[in-house]
């Protein structure tokens, strides 16, 4: 495993290590049969760095991610460390990691594969072959913006602020990342605000629209509001391709785009910098699932979140599309053969463990690649 190309593996608590080797597994896989193409180390996070080291993100950590290409990261937090201060908490290695890194574009593709489209609430048709992505910017917005707090007012009541911002920069760099990202799909954007009763949703509708007459031409750009779009997704989600908005409305719609995938234990995700001078970013690939205390240790977790965030990895940072298809396919294939983890089983199934599905995974990556 020698290359230039550097990622940094944290495993972190409850399921984490679990998903994460069976990522391993796979990482060992590409090593032997495809020149894996990149250095792998691995670094604490989360609540288990706090019993090593007393921080949940000990700078030793931070350092081995800012040298790295990419931070692959298995989950973090568990109720051992919920009475901590919260600036201690697991859950603070993740803002922390965003914030040094800053890494302000969240990307949640809602992939189904067939196997699984009668897995969601939503009827098996609608959901057929749906490959969408959301990109949510995840630095600005109403989340970060002054004022902000809670004041108590003369008479006695009370009065919560909070503010939405973005200026012309933030929206853009976030609008790039979707235009690029189109451009390898189906040349798709849709621009997501409410620039009807928000002056910053006005200024977010400009910005992207001038962007893309300037830079990206050649890629088909709709407009749409944050009501529709969530009605949308679920009426008609094969309308979309790569979905840009801010972070308030990202985060509400990237939860309903994986709900439309039927399982937490399904989804990737991937937090993306701005490039660098040698055109790379810093980047950290998650699955969008925490770290399920309630089955930890039992085998039971679902890998393919972690599997498949390993996979937007060689994708996004390391440029190998051929193995991150590979691995999409050797998914797909072992779903069709009916395997599943407690969490996607059903009725008339094979029940398999954390570790059979990482094993069949890999079964299947030999198969493909013979
Ligand atoms: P969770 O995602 O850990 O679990 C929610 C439910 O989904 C649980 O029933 C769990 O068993 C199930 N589940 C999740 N991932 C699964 C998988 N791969 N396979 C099978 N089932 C899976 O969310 P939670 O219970 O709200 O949080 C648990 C802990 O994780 C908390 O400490 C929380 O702060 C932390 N958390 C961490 C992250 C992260 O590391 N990025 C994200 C969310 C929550």
């Amino acid at each position: 495993m020698t290359s230039n190309r550097r990622v940094v593996l944290l495993a972190g608590d409850g399921i984490g290590p679990e998903v994460a080797g069976e990522a391993l597994r796979v990482v060992d896989w590409l090593d032997r049969r495809r020149s894996v193409g990149f250095d792998l180390s691995e670094a604490q996070v989360g609540g288990a760095a706090y019993d090593a080291t007393g921080h949940p993100l000990p700078d030793s950590t931070l350092e081995a991610a800012r040298a790295a290409d990419a931070v692959l990261l298995g989950a973090v937090g568990g109720p051992r460390w919920d009475s901590l201060d919260f600036s201690l908490r697991p859950e603070r290695a993740i803002l922390g990691l965003r914030k040094s890194l800053d890494l302000f574009a969240n990307l949640r593709p809602a992939k189904v594969f067939d196997a699984l489209s009668d897995a969601s609430s939503l009827k098996a048709d609608v959901l057929r072959g749906l490959d969408l992505m959301i990109i949510r910017e995840l630095t600005g917005g109403i989340y970060f913006g002054e004022p902000r707090g809670v004041e108590t007012l003369p008479d006695g009541t009370r009065r919560g602020v909070n503010t939405e911002v973005y200026t012309t920069p933030e929206i853009r760099r976030v609008g790039a990342v979707a235009f690029e990202l189109a451009r390898e799909r189906q040349g798709k954007v849709h621009s997501v605000e409410k620039a009807n009763v928000m002056e910053s949703g006005g200024l977010w509708r400009e910005e992207i629209q001038t962007l893309r007459d300037a830079d990206y031409a050649d890629v088909d750009l709709h407009h749409m509001y944050a009501d529709n779009c969530a009605m949308q997704l679920v009426r008609d989600p094969h309308q979309f391709d790569v979905v840009v908005t801010s972070n308030l409305f990202g985060d509400l719609l990237s939860d309903i785009s994986a709900q439309l995938t039927g399982s937490l234990g399904m989804l990737p995700s991937a937090s993306l910098g701005a490039p660098g001078p040698g055109g790379t970013r810093a980047a950290l690939y998650e699955p969008v699932h925490g770290s399920a205390p309630d089955i930890a240790g039992e085998g039971k977790a679902n890998p393919i979140a972690m599997v498949l965030s390993l996979a937007m990895l060689l994708r996004h940072s390391l440029d190998q599309d051929e193995d991150a298809e590979l691995i999409e396919q050797a998914v797909g294939n072992v779903l069709d053969r009916g395997l599943r983890t407690a969490d996607i089983l059903q009725p008339g199934f094979t029940a398999v463990s954390t570790e059979d599905m990482g094993r069949a995974i890999c079964a299947e990556l030999d198969r493909l690649a013979a």
